[in-house]
């Protein structure tokens, strides 16, 4: 829920009138040119779809064109992972019909994505075209008969029919990403030697018959989206050819519209974490666009990857890149994204900062999905912002409410609970609200955290929030209020490490905020998010690639798929010289970096493996002096080895900030306040933005 309500859908229509414009498909129409890409939320799977229909009604009601859902095995071959959403059966369908007609109330439209994972699956009852394991998954797949892959396609387009019985508009079937079909496809993984094997004409053949004779069991009037792999990014990938001839091939055989699918999941190049720029692959949607007005090929085409504010879905869309724009995770940030951009207010969308910490990486935990900077998201019926009765004795009459902190913990308290009516005044130390999201921004890669800010800002104003900033708050500043919110954040944690008063040594809070100078050879202690981060800032120099295509296209190999096949330069990576030269560290035994996030945490490895940063476990900091830093190995603390370095970074970690929070409780009580305390300052251990804007939601709800 939002709440402040867009005013008129006018000033959009002028700003982004490509991206307002509806779609028409003949037998239906779609009222824009937004389509909300499949995300898997872990809503699906169960039986029980009501989280899920209330998940879609919120986007519904934020105007999006064409939403997809997760992906929806046809069988259980299929499955991603045992007892994976499944629709094969008519009471399957059935239960399905809470989220369609949740959907159309809200006037919206909802196709169902079929997802078959082939040897990607997590399970022992995988098939593909050839018994090859995947670098994903510990199951080997079981090699499909001819009469097993006839099976597949009956089990595909029965879904199809399934979907259109549980009242979806259409369905995506899913063609890329490294899934079943794309396995078909690429002689790197089909090795057959009967019709489904072979020459091109044979691999394509599976797609080919799965659109045909779902189009022949659904009827014309059903929306069939085919999701293209049209840069595998693997070795052995399909040529430009391949991926051309079958994209005519679906549209002319039955497809309402082509989606774009960027990379195998097994790709090592980056495909949408937040250090891809934005927008980085829609050249090749056009390519493809092309390739269909040569030969007056109408069928809508759809891109995809790193678009996340309107005016770079706009901007792809007057390029002539493709005729939709495919936003997924943006979707989960603001439901009202489209609202927002017809209203004019994009200044007030909720940017999806590509960080993945609380979307895939949770899927791949098995956790339920959420969002970073929206933790409503696939909880909109358990987290809700209730308006506050005012004039009221009730629980949650209006209140008078100290946020103490303007990080993203007491940035979102504030929001919060001031959106639903409280009086809140939020207070800082600092002249600019943030607090650590300011060092994040300043990353090469995190550009993002920009936005998240501007969203903040903006929020601050909308909802009323008194804003004082400059003001270190002590205890007597709190008489009056009902409630204070300390988000006081947390303090660097000190290593004591002999000799570490050193002018050569800096703290992460130095180098990112007060822009210390640093010297050419550096030793970074401490390897976690901070660590790397800064590391990354200093072989960067400032400059980034993911404000430069080319250079980020360079860096990680990605070429024209016409030059090569996937898309995979042949000449690899190229790697450009590091601005200096850095050795990070950790006390730990084994490989840096464990603690990342799971979809991220690789890129981050490879991004300083290719600035040739020495990456250094099981050590002991032994001293710090002007020749360098000692270090020491293992628990023996043999072979002593200076580091040669200009500078030492401490980024050993953080502790919570808590003084304010521990006077308070003792003197709070003689003020009648409530005391609450949230993010770091409660808990410094682990913690990250994730969590405290979780933690500040939360409570905030409830007051
Ligand atoms: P802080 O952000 O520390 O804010 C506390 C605020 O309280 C500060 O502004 C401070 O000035 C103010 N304050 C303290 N005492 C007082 C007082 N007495 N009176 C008034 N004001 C006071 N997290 C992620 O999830 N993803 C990332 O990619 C990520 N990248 C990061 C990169 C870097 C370089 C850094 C440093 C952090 C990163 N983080 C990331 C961590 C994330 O920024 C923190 O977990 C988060 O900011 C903690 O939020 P907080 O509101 O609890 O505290
Ligand atoms: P962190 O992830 O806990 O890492 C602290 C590092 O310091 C570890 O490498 C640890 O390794 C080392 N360390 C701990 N105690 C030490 C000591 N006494 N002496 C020397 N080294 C010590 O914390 P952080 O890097 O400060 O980051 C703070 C939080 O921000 C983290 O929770 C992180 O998740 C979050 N963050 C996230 C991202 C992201 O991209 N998602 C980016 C930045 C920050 P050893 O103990 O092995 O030496
Ligand atoms: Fe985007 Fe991060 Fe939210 Fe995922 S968790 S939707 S990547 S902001």
């Amino acid at each position: 829920m939002t709440l402040s309500t867009p005013r008129s859908p006018q000033p959009g229509l002028a700003l982004y009138p490509q991206l307002l414009a509806p779609l028409d498909l003949g037998f239906t129409q779609l009222k824009n040119r937004v389509l909300m890409g499949s995300m898997h939320t872990g809503l699906e799977d169960g039986r029980d779809l009501t989280k899920l229909a209330a998940y879609f009604r919120e986007r519904a009601e934020g105007e999006v064109g064409l939403m997809v859902t997760g992906g929806f095995a046809p069988n259980i071959a299929g499955w991603a992972k045992p007892f994976a959403g499944t629709l094969s059966t008519s009471g399957a369908a059935r239960r399905h019909q809470v989220v369609t007609q949740a959907v159309h109330a809200a006037g919206g439209k909802i196709a169902l994505q079929i997802l078959h994972t082939g040897r990607y699956a997590y399970h022992p009852l995988a098939v593909a075209p050839t018994a090859l394991k995947s670098p994903i998954s510990p199951f080997k797949p079981f090699e499909l008969s001819s009469r097993g892959v006839e099976r597949q396609i009956r089990a595909f387009v029965n879904c199809a029919v399934k979907a259109r019985e549980a009242g979806y508009d259409g369905v995506e079937i899913m063609g890329s990403e490294g899934y079943f079909i794309n396995q078909f496809l690429s002689a790197f993984t089909n090795h057959r030697t009967d019709e489904w094997g072979g020459d091109y004409s044979n691999r394509m053949r599976l797609p080919v018959e799965i659109v045909a004779r779902t189009r022949e069991a659904v009827g014309r009037d059903f929306i069939i989206i085919y999701r293209l792999s049209m840069i595998d990014l693997i070795p052995g990938g399909s040529s430009w050819d391949e991926v051309v001839t079958l994209g005519k091939a679906v549209a002319q055989g039955g497809a309402s519209i082509i989606n774009t699918g960027i990379g195998w999941h097994e790709a090592r190049v980056p495909t949408i974490a937040t250090s891809v720029p934005r927008a980085a692959f829609a050249w090749v949607t056009k390519k493809m666009k092309a390739e269909f007005a040569a030969v007056g090929i109408t069928t809508p085409l759809v891109t995809s990857n790193r678009i996340n504010m309107p005016e770079v879905a706009e901007q792809v869309l007057a390029d002539g890149c493709a005729d939709m724009v495919s936003m997924a995770r943006p979707l989960l940030a603001d439901a009202d994204f489209v609202k927002k951009a017809a209203a004019g207010q994009a200044d007030q969308i909720n940017t999806c900062i590509a960080c993945n910490q609380a979307c895939l990486d949770h899927i791949f935990k098995n956790k339920l999905t959420s969002c970073l900077v929206n933790p409503r998201a696939c909880h909109e019926t358990e987290l809700v912002y209730r308006p506050v009765i005012s004039d009221s004795a009730s629980a949650s009459a209006r209140r008078r409410i100290a946020v103490v902190g303007a990080g993203p913990a007491g940035l979102t308290a504030a929001t919060v609970a001031a959106g639903r009516g409280h009086e809140v005044h939020l207070f800082d130390a600092a002249t600019e609200i943030g607090g650590q999201l300011n060092m994040a921004k300043v990353v090469p890669g995190k550009e993002e955290f920009h936005e998240m800010l501007r969203y903040l800002r903006r929020r601050v104003e909308v909802t009323g929030v008194h804003l004082h900033l400059g003001t270190r708050v002590q205890v007597q500043d709190l008489q009056g209020y009902d409630d204070v919110i300390v988000a006081t954040g947390v303090v660097p944690r000190d290593p004591k490490i002999p000799g570490q008063d050193n002018a050569k040594v800096l703290s992460y809070i130095d180098v990112l905020r007060h822009h210390k100078p640093v010297g050419q050879r550096v030793a970074v202690i401490g390897a976690g998010g901070i660590g790397f981060d800064v590391a990354e800032f200093l072989v960067a120099g400032g400059h980034s690639t993911t404000t430069d295509l080319p250079a980020w296209q360079a860096e990680w190999g990605v070429t024209d798929p016409a030059q090569a096949p996937g898309g995979l330069s042949p000449a690899g990576p190229m790697v450009t010289p590091p601005e200096r030269e850095v050795t990070l560290l950790q006390r730990k035994e084994g490989k840096l970096g464990e603690g990342l996030g799971k979809t991220t945490g690789w890129i981050h490895r490879a991004a300083l493996k290719m600035k040739r940063v020495k990456m250094v476990g099981g050590v002991n900091y032994e001293r710090i002096a002007d020749e360098g830093l000692l270090v020491t190995y293992g628990e023996k603390r043999e072979n002593p080895t200076w580091i040669a370095c200009d500078t030492v970074v401490l980024c050993a970690g953080q502790l919570p900030l808590r003084e304010l929070a521990d006077a308070l409780q003792v003197q709070g009580k003689k003020a009648h306040l409530t005391l609450h305390v949230i993010g770091g300052a409660l808990e410094a251990g682990e913690l990250d933005a994730k969590r405290a804007i979780d933690q500040a939601a939360r409570l905030a709800a409830t007051l």
